[in-house]
């Protein structure tokens, strides 16, 4: 079988300026040296505002850091006129590893659709920066028990044209949306079932070979508590963190898979 490592990535949203962005990744570095953290066997990551970006750069190059780090959303463009926006070449540029893409609240609050998603995708792989892209469904999806086909198509979208050398470094995060900075996590089975199915769908679109390899991560109230009955299903390879990312100690905890 396919070894995944898994991956464990914090997504800070729009919390801790640059200073306490530093303040955080220490005290997480320290937190996992003392318990004796083997990052090979579990990859740890945080997405942090762009404003923080350049001063964890600086931090995990001087400390020689094992904690990778990346931002929360691209540019689907490469230069030029965009007002605000941050490109792909200018986050590769800051050492980030990783960037979500396509994040629900990205896709609710700044009207991204699958083909922005999709853009974004190919902005992110073209700067050789691994887009961490992420899915799921609202609640009167989920109610009315449409939660694969709905996940699955906006897979679709995001991968549409991406060709299978990109495609099998992708990090695909499966966050139903009802249970995003909610308190309401799905169950183990549930994220089960989606997170099967993504990766059901990559071996149709690309191979099984890819689908192996692709890391699909669960993302909705992850906490120190839930964390180990989620990291037992088969098809999930990580979490996707949001609040309980901003305590150091307790994502340290959940890196761990210890309650
Ligand atoms: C997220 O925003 O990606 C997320 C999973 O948030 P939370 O853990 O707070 O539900």
């Amino acid at each position: 079988a396919t070894k995944r490592t898994p991956l464990m990535a914090g997504n800070w949203k729009m919390n801790l300026d640059h200073a306490e962005a530093i303040a955080a990744v220490q005290k997480l570095a320290w937190t996992l040296k003392d318990a004796g953290h083997d990052y090979s066997a579990v990859e740890v990551a945080i997405l942090a505002p762009f404003t923080d970006l350049r001063s964890v750069q600086t931090l995990v190059d001087a400390d020689k850091l094992e904690v990778r780090y990346g931002a929360q959303d691209v540019s689907q463009h490469e230069s030029g006129a965009y007002t605000g926006e941050v490109s792909g070449a200018m986050i590769a540029r800051l050492g980030c590893s990783y960037v979500a893409v396509g994040h629900s609240e990205r896709r609710e609050y700044h009207a991204e659709s699958d083909a922005v998603v999709n853009a974004k995708v190919k902005a992110a792989f073209s700067k050789d920066v691994t887009p961490i892209l992420c899915v799921g469904e609202g609640l009167d999806v989920r109610k009315a028990g449409d939660q694969v086909s709905y996940t699955l198509a906006q897979l679709d979208g995001a991968l549409e044209g991406v060709p299978a050398e990109q495609a099998k470094s992708i990090v695909v995060a499966y966050e139903p949306v009802w249970a995003i900075g909610t308190g309401e996590v799905a169950t183990p089975e549930d994220a089960q079932e989606v997170c099967g199915a993504v990766r059901a769908r990559l071996a149709e679109l690309y191979d099984a070979e890819l689908a192996a390899g692709v890391r699909v991560l669960y993302g909705g109230s992850v906490k120190s508590g839930n964390v180990a009955e989620i990291m037992a299903q088969p098809d999930v390879d990580g979490a996707l963190v949001g609040g309980a990312s901003l305590d150091p100690v307790e994502f340290a905890k959940i890196v761990r898979y210890q309650s």
